[in-house]
């Protein structure tokens, strides 16, 4: 059993040993609370009970520098348990939050994403990760009785595209009168660079996180992975999803993998398999540049799609690949850079995948960022290393107006502190969005299966949710979910820390 079982275990032995003492020491309570604490101590025995399930023999937790880190060990059914059960009390605050912002920015309720989950995606999801799923839904209600089932969580794990690329796909489809503005979002800095680019020669990979604030807030699960088939994973995450979703992740057979998503890309397809289960069998199954590409193009759907920024520290090779829906191109060097700030550069894609998108509108946050990518990196040529990369994932000069300014045209976006907001996702004035955490590993990381994260802003800069609602009223409807996102330190991660610590 592991230490944070213990611990568990421990804390509610005097919740219970709490609630008991206090049911019979207050004579005069009403009956109600009295039942209350009686449900409390059975629900208390019921978890205590499930904290000695022999599936969680292999896992467990701790937290550090602001982030949860899991290890998940075992089959599909088991890992998924194990996830469910260890990060039960991060899926039950993510999930209201995370739901909240779908149906709030589709207007569309809960019923519809359920049926998606259950009609367009479920069959499409390959046994092992439908195993998975089911687990994380069951090692969820195991531990607090929660009602959320496999296609509730299913519908989580496809926030990232039903919401901005299914619903917008539908609705043109449906030729909806009034239709709300949704636009594929941009996520994310990132670059990855090699050869004569770095200090070693070797590969340096690095990202920040975009999104709203109240989804990133909760990005900042370390998730270590020891699947029954397939190699070692160790990437970031969010609670009750089985991809990395932002994405960051290693292999154990080398190979290193992060994104920036496509601003302005349109279109679907509802036969293809969700991005979300190509992800991460990608980051589980490939071994290679193009064992990871032909995951990503098998049934590719369209959704949440990305400039993909591969590294194989085997080769020293790197790539970017495109991955439009109806195009999509793969670059690769041994010798070179790739940076991605949410713009598509192949003649194709553009034309086919985002017909709405102005390469050369320097004003706006994907085209901005991409010239201070290129200054930041000629300017580092070969002196590229994970703290430098961690300094760039914090960087603040907008090209535009060339001023150091946190706004929302730099590579460590502040949108809350722009009135221009960025018009091209539909994110309106001082949206409370931008970069929520980053991460950075080099080739000698990657091969001891290891990465460095920081959550928060990656300048260290707090996010305060009261003064921001305050001043900005137009978000009120957040109140319930928005918490404060402060900054961590750079902390660094290994695969198999629990293992090492808890046993
Ligand atoms: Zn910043």
């Amino acid at each position: 059993m592991s230490d944070g079982i213990r611990r568990i275990i421990a804390i509610l032995v005097l919740v219970a040993g709490a609630a008991l003492l206090w049911v019979t020491g207050n004579s005069s309570h009403s009956a109600e609370a009295a039942n209350n604490e009686i449900r409390a101590t059975v629900a208390a025995n019921q978890e205590l009970a499930a904290a000695n399930d022999p599936r969680l023999k292999q896992a467990g937790r701790f937290e550090q520098g602001g982030w949860v880190y899991v290890h998940l060990e075992g089959d599909p059914a088991t890992i998924g348990f194990q996830h469910g059960f260890l990060l039960a009390p991060e899926i039950e605050d993510a999930f209201p939050a995370v739901s909240a912002n779908m149906m709030h920015n589709t207007q569309r309720d809960w019923a519809f994403f359920r049926q998606t989950a259950r009609e367009m995606l479920w069959p499409k999801i390959d046994p092992e990760y439908q195993q998975e799923l089911r687990g994380i839904a069951e090692g969820l209600h195991a531990r607090t009785g929660s009602k959320l089932d496999v296609f509730d969580i299913v519908a989580l794990n496809s926030f990232e595209e039903v919401p901005d690329y299914y619903v917008p796909w539908l609705n043109k489809q449906e030729k909806l009168a009034h239709a709300p503005n949704l636009k594929s979002p941009g996520n994310c800095s990132a670059f990855v660079a090699t050869g004569s680019w770095t200090k070693d020669g070797q590969i340096v990979m690095a990202h920040n996180n975009w999104t709203n604030y109240m989804n990133g807030e909760r990005w900042r699960i370390i998730f270590d992975i020891k699947p029954e088939h397939g190699f070692r994973v160790l990437m970031d995450g969010f609670p009750g999803v089985i991809a990395s979703d932002d994405d960051f992740g290693i292999n154990s057979n080398g190979m290193m993998a992060t994104e920036t998503t496509i601003s302005q890309f349109e279109g679907w397809d509802p036969k293809g398999k969700p991005e979300f289960m190509r992800a991460r069998k990608a980051l589980q199954y490939a071994g290679s540049i193009d064992e990871y590409t032909k995951i990503m193009l098998d049934g590719n759907n369209g959704g949440y799609a990305n400039d993909w920024l591969l590294g194989d520290r085997k080769t020293g090779e790197i790539a970017q690949l495109e991955l439009g829906l109806k195009a999509y191109k793969l670059w690769r060097s041994k010798d070179g850079v790739f940076a991605g700030s949410n713009w598509a550069r192949d003649p194709k894609v553009l034309k086919e995948d985002t017909p709405e998108f102005e390469p050369n509108n320097k004003e706006t946050s994907p085209n901005a960022r991409r010239v201070r990518w290129e200054q930041l990196l000629d300017e580092h040529r070969g002196k590229i290393d994970v703290a430098l990369a961690q300094q760039m994932l914090g960087d603040h000069l907008d090209t535009f107006e060339n001023k150091e300014d946190a706004n929302e045209r730099v590579l460590c976006g502040h949108v809350d502190a722009s009135q221009r907001g960025v018009a091209i996702w539909a994110w309106g004035a001082a949206y409370p969005g931008g970069a929520v955490q980053g991460k950075a590993a080099d080739s000698n990381m990657a091969k001891e299966m290891r990465l460095s994260a920081r959550v928060g802003h990656p300048c260290g800069q707090d996010f305060l949710a009261k003064p921001f609602l305050d001043a900005h009223p137009d978000y009120a409807w957040q109140k319930p979910y928005l918490h404060d996102m402060k900054a961590g330190p750079w902390t660094e991660f290994r695969s198999g820390e629990v293992s090492s610590i808890a046993r």
